[in-house]
């Protein structure tokens, strides 16, 4: 019986080895498939706000000869509006960074991060507005931070993006940069539908999505959050999220004052 015994043992351990291998694969498949859609949604999108700009550019060069003020503000407007388009997508093209192996590569200069709200709520201002979002910043102490410019800026569009997109009625956001000589503190809270607390950990994975509230009717593939978490790594920083359903969220952000 012992020889028995041991050949069913092999062929239980071969058998579970390729449900794994199998198991395996269909997971890589299917993230690749949700890489690949990624990647030819954004370069789909990103041919429209160019087509529009340039044919916007050749009618202002007509209207500005033929001296009409009034269709010449109206095409700025227009290659105004598609270049933000266009920078919301070099936010997404940064965000494919992370479905590489290899960690991101950072720049390391001195950055304010007070600075860099401001920034970012300027050029959201009008998407707040839209909304009839409020959104309050507030800073104190030295903000200064050593990282990289374009992924920071990108920390906090994806943050403020998020505070809008999955906000309740009369949405407000309350953005705080303060700087102590140890750390600086950056955190964004909103009043909007909140996260289950068993979630609040699991919104930092590729990928996830809370699946209730109005998540399906705000278009995402749950890779902002991941995307932060791993920029914030990479700063030697931290995030966490501290929630009550149905009255919002918070996130804390806290960045290392000195070097990387
Ligand atoms: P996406 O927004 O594309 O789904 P994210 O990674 O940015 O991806 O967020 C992951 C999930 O976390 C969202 O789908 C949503 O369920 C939840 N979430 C993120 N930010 C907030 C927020 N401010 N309020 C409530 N839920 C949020």
């Amino acid at each position: 019986t012992l020889p028995l015994i041991f050949s069913v043992f092999l062929i239980g351990i071969t058998l579970a080895a390729f449900l794994l291998l199998f198991h395996n694969l269909r997971k890589q498949h299917r993230l690749s498939a949700i890489k690949n859609e990624f990647i030819s949604n954004i370069s789909h999108e990103l041919k429209t706000p160019i087509a529009t700009v340039s044919v916007a550019l050749e009618a202002l060069r007509d209207f500005h000869a033929r001296k009409d003020p009034l269709r010449t503000q109206e095409y700025l407007d227009i290659s105004h509006q598609e270049l933000q388009r266009l920078s919301l997508l070099v936010d997404k093209v940064l965000k494919l960074s992370i479905f590489e192996k290899k960690a991101i590569e950072l720049k390391e200069e001195a950055v304010e991060l007070a600075m860099i709200v401001e920034e970012v709520a300027g050029s959201m201002r009008l998407q707040y507005d839209k909304c009839g979002a409020t959104l309050h910043t507030s800073f104190d102490g030295d903000t200064t931070v050593m990282g990289d410019r374009l992924h920071l800026l990108s920390v906090v569009f994806n943050l403020l993006d998020n505070a809008l997109k999955y906000s309740g009625q009369s949405p407000e956001v309350f953005v705080r940069v303060s700087g102590t000589s140890r750390e600086v503190i950056l955190t964004v809270r909103d009043n909007g539908i909140g996260i289950p607390e068993v979630y609040t950990e699991k919104v930092f994975e590729k990928f996830f999505r809370v699946p209730q509230g109005n998540v399906h009717q705000a278009k995402g593939y749950g890779l902002g959050l991941s995307y932060v978490a791993a920029i914030m790594k990479q700063h030697r920083g931290s995030i966490r999220a501290e929630s009550i359903l149905g009255k919002g969220s918070n996130f804390i952000l806290h960045f290392p004052a000195g070097r990387l």
